[in-house]
């Protein structure tokens, strides 16, 4: 049967595409991608040959009926980002969404992820945690933000540009007070690195990083109560205020 394959791409180091996500790409009709270029050169290094269309955010309104004519005409299909899962801070959401609802099979491959391979590492508790994503990047929403998910018992997971780590962290210092978090940076890449401390330590040395980063923060330890699904709509109604 048909079935659109979502299949994440590594986040650094090429060796880590796993051979079942090789054997997806190498057996779909066609590729739903991010950036074709990105994916293309990929493609190459793995001399895997297969028609590229793009699919991302800005392109839903053609992309999406390009995915379903495929299936209508027994082809399948497989959804890359530029790096790591689909979906995740990244494109396909509302993809996967319309293919369930016409239920049309939709299989996810195991493959890396920055937000996994930060917190395993990090040091700090792993069985439970949340998974945020990027905040907005304006101060006044990410205040509101993080408002929301201060009380959060739990490890948090945050995706951040080094050109607004500063801001962020200054941000989190301010609404969190002094946690202990984990910087980790390029990872699977040369310059891999772990930087374990409090907020404010690693406040004073992020200025000057580079390259991709994922923040790993404690969660709050003070005893308070936490509604999550009171967080989780307020965190929805401000995504809308985004829009
Ligand atoms: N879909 C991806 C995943 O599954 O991890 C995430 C894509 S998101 C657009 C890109 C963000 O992920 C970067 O800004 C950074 O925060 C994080 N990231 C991606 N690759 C990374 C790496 N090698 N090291 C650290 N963080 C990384």
């Amino acid at each position: 049967r048909p079935t659109v394959y979502l299949v994440p791409t590594p986040i650094g180091n090429l060796t880590e595409m796993a051979p079942r996500a090789l054997d997806i790409l190498n057996q779909v009709d066609v590729i739903a991608a991010e950036d074709t270029r990105n994916t293309r050169k990929l493609l190459m290094h793995y001399s895997i040959h297969k028609p590229l269309f793009a699919c991302h955010e800005h392109n839903q309104q053609v992309a999406i009926p390009q995915v379903l004519d495929a299936i209508a005409s027994n082809q399948s299909v497989a959804l890359v980002s530029d790096a790591g899962y689909p979906l995740l801070s990244d494109p396909g959401q509302h993809l996967v969404e319309t293919l369930i609802q016409k239920e049309i099979p939709v299989v996810s491959i195991s493959g890396p992820n920055a937000a996994l391979d930060a917190l395993v590492a990090s040091g700090l508790p792993c069985y439970h945690y949340m998974f945020y994503g990027f905040l907005d990047n304006k101060h006044n929403k990410r205040i509101q933000e993080l408002e929301t998910i201060k009380t959060f018992p739990y490890t948090m997971l945050f995706y951040e540009a080094p050109h607004r780590i500063q801001a962020t962290l200054t941000d989190m210092l301010a609404v969190f007070g002094n946690r202990k978090m984990v910087l980790a940076r390029e990872l699977t890449k040369l310059h891999e690195e772990y930087l374990r401390g409090t907020i404010s330590e690693i406040l004073e040395v992020c200025e000057e990083l580079k390259g991709e980063m994922v923040i790993v923060m404690a969660g709050n330890q003070k005893e308070e109560s936490f509604d999550l699904d009171q967080a989780i709509e307020r965190v929805i109604e401000l995504s809308k205020t985004l829009k």
